[in-house]
């Protein structure tokens, strides 16, 4: 049989449905496999597993230097387990899955994400099937972070959060999903590391900033006066990555002057389908000429973890401009 660790990081999925149903930090408790017998009966059939409680927070709580705790708690069991599967809120699982896909080089073994809506005490809990299928998938041969909801499984990197109140809760638009369990679970796509050791590298640092377009923007608020305290600036830019570059409404001087201080700035869309194409309009030309760099069709969620993790560990902005363009861990078509 194989062995699966199961870390509780915290979420809806963690909370008791007695206690207040809006802030799992008062009402989260430490759970335990005797609680998932309980709830969930048969997990023990699927896999022999071990559970630890790393803590207990609303997702929203979430800081780097708790995506490295759990990158450490799995780095630190690597060896002694075939499969992990991570309870987390579903608020920013994707952005702690994303981070995990590029802390993690030469990933063996399946990392999987899941949560729920509903509390796993409630009569009409989605955590039960969340959990049974990722106890399942840990016991796979998918060597990915995965996020696994609502009988899909996403890769982590591509995944994002669309819905508040439906079930299915999560989407990867630009990439197909992993594989759906149904009557039998259907692996679609596989993701092949290198091989190599297994390696942690999660360390991330977090001057960075996210500026979502809207017209009528004031950009002498919004665009960093240089790059002191904010090292890249991600934009959300209309479709395909276009901006405003024209007349008294300019993007184009505050990011020049961003730019020249050495700042980094990456260029995603607001639009979740398809790729930025900084070709395509003015705007888009005159950012790239300041030295912008497109965001491809990655998710924001995976623009922000990749160039946290990538000013960690490197100083030279043409090697983190040049690794940003990359395909990483997938996270990117092109
Ligand atoms: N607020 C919760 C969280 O992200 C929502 C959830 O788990 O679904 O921690």
């Amino acid at each position: 049989m194989k062995r699966i660790l199961i870390l509780h990081t915290g979420g809806t999925i963690t909370m008791q449905l007695h206690v207040s149903q809006n802030d799992s930090s008062r009402s989260a408790v430490a759970f335990n496999l005797d609680f998932f017998e309980e709830q969930v009966p048969g997990l023990r059939e699927i896999a022999d597993l071990d559970s630890k409680t790393l803590f207990l927070e609303d997702s929203s709580n979430m800081i780097p230097e708790l995506w490295a705790r759990i990158a450490e708690a799995i780095e630190a069991d690597y060896g002694n387990y075939d499969g992990f599967v991570v309870l987390h809120g579903t608020d920013t699982m994707a952005y702690t899955a994303s981070a995990l896909s590029f802390a993690f080089d030469n990933l063996s073994k399946p990392v999987v994400f899941t949560g729920s809506q509903v509390p796993l005490s409630n009569r009409r809990t989605d955590a039960r099937r969340n959990l049974i299928n990722s106890v399942e998938l840990a016991t796979l041969n998918l060597p990915e972070v995965c996020i696994c909801f609502n009988d899909r499984v996403y890769r982590g990197n591509r995944a994002t959060k669309i819905s508040i109140g439906d079930f299915d809760a999560f989407a990867s638009p630009n990439h197909p999903v992993l594989a759906e369990f149904g009557l039998n679970l259907d692996i679609r796509s596989q993701y092949r590391p290198d091989p190599g050791a297994f390696r942690n590298r999660a360390r991330f640092d977090p001057r960075v900033q996210l500026v979502k377009l809207f017209p009528g923007m004031d950009f002498s608020r919004t665009i960093p006066g240089d790059a002191s305290d904010v090292r890249a600036l991600v934009i959300e830019a209309y479709g395909s990555g276009n901006l405003p570059a024209g007349g008294s409404h300019t993007l184009i001087p505050a990011l020049g002057k961003y730019t020249r201080s050495g700042g980094i700035v990456i260029i995603t869309s607001q639009a979740v389908y398809d790729e930025v194409d900084l070709d395509k309009y003015e705007g888009g030309r005159q950012a790239l000429n300041l030295g912008a760099i497109s965001a491809g069709d990655m998710t924001t969620e995976a623009c922000i973890t990749k160039i946290m993790y990538l000013l960690a560990h490197y100083e030279d902005h043409i090697t983190i401009r040049d690794l940003f363009r990359e395909n990483l861990a997938g996270e990117r078509t092109r």
